[in-house]
């Protein structure tokens, strides 16, 4: 159906010439960076809001119009959380980039949740602090970094962005603006909505303010990687680290078949040559003497373990490089991508998890490149349409979608068994949806229905993401 002419007249008076309606312009809202065009679903219309004002007036309007709207960040979500539903608007962030308030006394940062992560990451070494998380893509917005609870490679020694959210500002779907938190750490002050905020993938409110409490910045940087014969071996380390007491900033395990891929990607060469995975062990501390002295310890335990080698990069250049080369791994196998998982399973679960992914590639005769975070349990494997060798894709598998299809529900009921779940950190959105309930149970799901049913009882708020409506 059709935008109705009471609802572009009240959005017009509402954002202006800031009404996107031109089919050409609403395409880029119709999907995220997901690898398949499986979800695309273009926008009846695109409004862009200066700020939570604007964004109450809109969600009153669609309330009131019957109108269902999803926000959109970056757009570089990998679940399809951000893709409106069929007949739907999409609210987009990207105009609400302001600091709010700067507070080195306080170490917290108010900002408007359109601000991507690297214009954050800018304001934050201005006050000469450090807002750790590090979400993959610095396009991401961080109002989309709270409503998906992202995650990255710092998050075994500082938790994931969840950790760092001291107040939100949040419009609700009845259009009330609601303010929750603020500049302080300890609240014991009734149910805790901002942690129900933070995940909620857009479905419970539109955040439109995000309070972060910072840390002091490191002294030194560190960059470690250690080759294994074999992805288990690599894995299966990585506890001895931490037992002798080091926590390492990230702990990164990458498959040398992918890595072949990246390296073609951006011509550039991963430091190791031998062995089937690497370990990327980054340090951080208060000085070089601190990392160094972490890095030797590292590096004992590394050798005991087996690896084949032990290389520092301590040069911020070959650091920025080998962590270019890491985060170009999703860019290097996307052209035959058809699903990307994103299970978390116990520390100690992950190298048979990762056992299990490898003798079902076999099994089906495909190619299923796994990396991730190999200290938090967070595990991204690929489900490829071709056979990768030597970073180059053979040609597409004539069953490809029905042994796609056996993998994912192979892979999701090993997760299940170790006591997991089916996303770490990019969010459910709609790509796993139809996953949700069997891997968490039927209560849980009643209760997270009924928290949507009292918080947005018309369902304009994102609708069929995380669950169906
Ligand atoms: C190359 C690459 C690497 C990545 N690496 C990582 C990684 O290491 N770790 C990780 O966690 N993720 C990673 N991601 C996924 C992605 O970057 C994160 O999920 C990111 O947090 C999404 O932010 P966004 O602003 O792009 O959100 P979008 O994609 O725009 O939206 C994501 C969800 O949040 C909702 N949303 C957005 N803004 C708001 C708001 N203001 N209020 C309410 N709801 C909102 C949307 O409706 C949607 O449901 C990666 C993605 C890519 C492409």
């Amino acid at each position: 159906m059709p935008l109705s002419e009471s609802w572009l007249a009240g959005a017009r008076d509402i954002v202006g010439d800031r009404l996107l309606l031109d089919p050409d312009a609403l395409a880029p809202f119709s999907h995220d960076e997901f690898a398949t065009d499986a979800f695309r679903t273009a926008p009846l219309a695109v409004a862009k809001p200066v700020d939570e004002k604007e964004v109450a007036a809109l969600v009153r309007l669609c309330l009131r119009e019957g109108v269902p709207l999803t926000t959109r960040g970056g757009g570089t979500g990998l679940a399809g959380g951000c893709i409106p539903c069929p007949g739907g608007i999409v609210l987009s962030m990207e105009l609400q980039n302001r600091v709010i308030d700067a507070d080195a006394k306080n170490h917290t940062i108010t900002v408007q949740a359109g601000m991507t992560l690297k214009r954050l990451y800018e304001e934050v070494d201005a006050l000469s602090l450090y807002f750790p998380p590090h979400p993959g893509d610095e396009g991401a917005f961080i109002g989309g970094a709270v409503a998906a609870n992202a995650g990255g490679a710092r998050a075994v020694k500082y938790g994931t962005v969840k950790r760092f959210v001291l107040g939100l500002q949040v419009v609700m779907a009845s259009g009330e603006v609601m303010e929750l938190g603020g500049k302080f750490i300890k609240s014991s002050s009734g149910y805790h909505l901002l942690d129900l905020m933070i995940g909620s993938e857009g479905t419970l409110g539109v955040i439109t303010r995000v309070t972060l409490g910072l840390l002091p910045r490191v002294g030194s940087v560190q960059t470690l990687i250690s080759p294994f014969a074999t992805v288990q071996q690599a894995i299966e380390a990585v506890p001895g680290m931490l037992e002798r007491g080091i926590v390492p900033c990230a702990v990164e395990f990458v498959e040398h078949a992918p890595m072949r891929a990246a390296e073609r990607l951006l011509n550039k060469t991963w430091p190791a040559r031998t062995g089937d995975a690497s370990l990327m062990i980054i340090l951080d501390g208060r000085n070089e003497e601190d990392t160094l002295s972490q890095a030797e310890t590292i590096g004992e335990v590394m050798e005991k373990a087996g690896a084949l080698d032990v290389l520092l990069a301590d040069q911020k250049v070959k650091q920025a490089e080998i962590l270019e080369l890491r985060s170009n791994l999703y860019e290097a196998v996307r052209p035959a991508t058809v699903e990307v998982y994103d299970v978390c399973v116990p520390r100690s679960q992950i190298a048979g998890h990762v056992g299990l992914v490898h003798a079902l590639a076999q099994r089906l005769g495909a190619s299923m490149p796994s990396f991730g975070h190999a200290a938090d349990g967070n595990v991204h494997s690929h489900f490829l349409k071709s056979i990768l060798r030597d970073g180059l894709f053979g040609p597409e598998l004539p069953n490809w979608r029905s042994q796609r299809d056996e993998a994912t529900a192979a892979l999701y009921a090993d997760v299940a068994e170790r006591g997991g779940v089916i996303s770490g950190e990019h969010g459910i959105g709609l790509v796993k949806r139809a996953y949700l309930s069997k891997n968490l149970g039927p209560v849980p799901m009643a209760a997270m229905r009924a928290i949507k049913r009292a918080l947005d009882p018309q369902g304009i708020l994102n609708p069929g993401k995380i669950f169906e409506t």
